[in-house]
């Protein structure tokens, strides 16, 4: 494929307000330049200190705290044909010694500076520390400090003051029983459940009425593979009037600042407090017409608004939340990653934004999964947050082989399809698998429980929960 190093990935960012007159002057200079060293498309809040000199908003998904774990082979997972920008970034950092970088937590986009400059701003930024500290800047002995300092400024607007630390939650009291089985050190098991495609309650009292009692809780999908069933709330309410506690999936992708934040205090009153903050599926993987936008807030975001919104009893915009909500969490891991050393750096953020439980993305090599874990322990991680590991059992030598191709982050090992290939009853086989591989992962120091996705076949689930006990 032709490479064309001057394409922009996005069209320019267009502004909400109009530039006033001695404004557009810079802002034509930084377009050209910029355009021209960075592809950039003028978001208007500049990050390119913290990203290794490469522009972040290359990502379709517009992601500002790292990748979205979707992409395979380090190909992007919208648009295969380039590299995953923050892939190149992670490379860059390490490159240039710049990985601890990496670690701030950033905020979403501001719209009021979409499209506008950020040279004149960093400079009147400067002009208001007077003469002496702009000349401090360039010429004095703390002159990397102070341009930082300046930059810092711009990328961390008071409504958000994002940083590189961990905040553990204000209370460990636990919200609810999935928490306080983790805390009292049960191996627990959650069941991945689909919300009907349709406005029935049939199915979904059904499944529970199976699962009841074999499970800790049901962690319900936010629209997968970005088509639309009914809302993960509403199927976690029916879950709940049938005895089963569910983990409220949120994605990046389905909802923006305003709608996260109203969502998240409707699920706490409504007494659904484990909360898993995903980035979701590129609006790609839907049958169509799929959305052009790029995603308002990613998984980390999500997190840092409701940990805020929970712990220190503030929205988004500094509003004082009148009742806290209370929240379990959660976010997901990608163990199978070529890179266990990034991979673990994505984690680490996640959980210094307010993650208390990883789910991961299915596992069935369980060695890969062992480095992913020791990753994760160098960076004292095991002692922070609850580890559930993606089990999936196959039906057949088809599934196995859709997963390898088709779905970002899932490898299953080429022994495991031979297995398949050579029994006469396939979802027999599957299952035994995954059997083996429960007590593969329950046997490893810091995995908490189990986390099952059925795959489409939701009948296996009560089946599976019984035979793993
Ligand atoms: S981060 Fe924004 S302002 Fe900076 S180079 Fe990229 S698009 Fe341009
Ligand atoms: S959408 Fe995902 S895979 Fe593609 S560039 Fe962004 S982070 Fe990388």
């Amino acid at each position: 494929m032709k490479k064309n190093r001057v394409r922009r990935f996005r069209s320019p960012y267009l502004p909400i307000r109009p530039a006033i007159k001695r404004e557009r002057l810079v802002i034509a200079l930084e377009k050209q330049i910029k355009g021209f060293l960075f592809q950039c498309s003028m978001c208007g809040n500049c990050l390119l200190q913290e990203t290794a000199f490469i522009c972040p908003m290359l990502c379709p998904k517009g992601l500002r705290n790292g990748p979205c774990g979707s992409g395979v082979d380090n190909r992007c997972c919208v648009e295969p044909s380039r590299p995953c920008i923050w892939h190149l970034i992670y490379k860059q950092a390490e490159r240039l010694n710049r990985m601890d970088r990496l670690m701030e937590i950033q905020a979403p986009l501001d719209g009021e500076r979409v499209g506008h400059e950020t040279w004149g701003t960093v400079l009147s930024k400067a002009r208001e520390r007077g003469l002496l500290s702009l000349m401090g800047v360039l010429r004095g002995r703390h002159r990397r400090e102070e341009f930082q300092r300046l930059f810092r400024d711009l990328r961390q607007p008071d409504w958000w003051q994002g940083d590189d630390h961990y905040h553990p939650p204000a209370s460990f009291k636990p919200v609810s029983r999935l928490q306080a089985s983790l805390k009292r050190g049960e191996f627990v098991v959650t069941a991945e459940v689909h919300p009907p495609a349709g406005a029935g309650a049939d199915h979904v009292q059904e499944l529970a009425h199976q699962l009841r009692g074999r499970i800790h809780a049901a962690n319900v999908t936010e629209n997968p593979m970005a088509t639309p069933r009914m809302s993960s709330l509403a199927c976690c309410l029916l879950l709940a009037q049938n005895g089963i506690e569910s983990v409220l999936q949120l994605t990046g992708r389905d909802y923006n600042r305003y709608f996260l934040q109203s969502e998240a205090l409707g699920a706490s009153i409504l007494g659904i407090h484990n909360v898993l903050c995903l980035t979701g599926d590129p609006p790609m993987a839907s049958r169509g017409p799929a959305s052009g936008l790029p995603f308002d807030l990613d998984a980390t975001q999500m997190l840092w608004i409701l940990r805020r919104l929970r712990d220190e009893r503030r929205f988004l915009d500094g509003r004082f939340v009148s009742e806290a909500p209370r929240y379990f969490l959660g976010a997901a891991g990608s163990p199978n990653d070529p890179d266990p050393a990034h991979e673990a750096l994505r984690i680490e953020k996640k959980v210094n934004a307010g993650a208390q439980f990883i789910q991961t993305q299915l596992v069935y090599d369980v060695t890969t999964f062992q480095r992913w874990l020791q990753a994760l322990d160098q960076r004292s991680l095991l002692t922070k947050v609850h580890i559930l590991v993606g089990i999936g059992p196959l039906h057949s030598v088809k599934t196995a082989r859709f997963l390898n191709e088709r779905i970002p982050g899932v490898f299953v090992p080429p022994n495991l399809i031979e297995r398949l290939e050579r029994s006469l009853s396939p979802e027999q086989t599957g299952i035994e698998i995954a059997l083996e591989l429960i007590q593969q992962v329950k046997a490893l120091p810091g995995v908490a429980g189990i986390h099952v996705m059925c795959l489409g076949h939701d009948s296996i689930l009560p089946r599976l929960a019984s035979l793993a006990g």
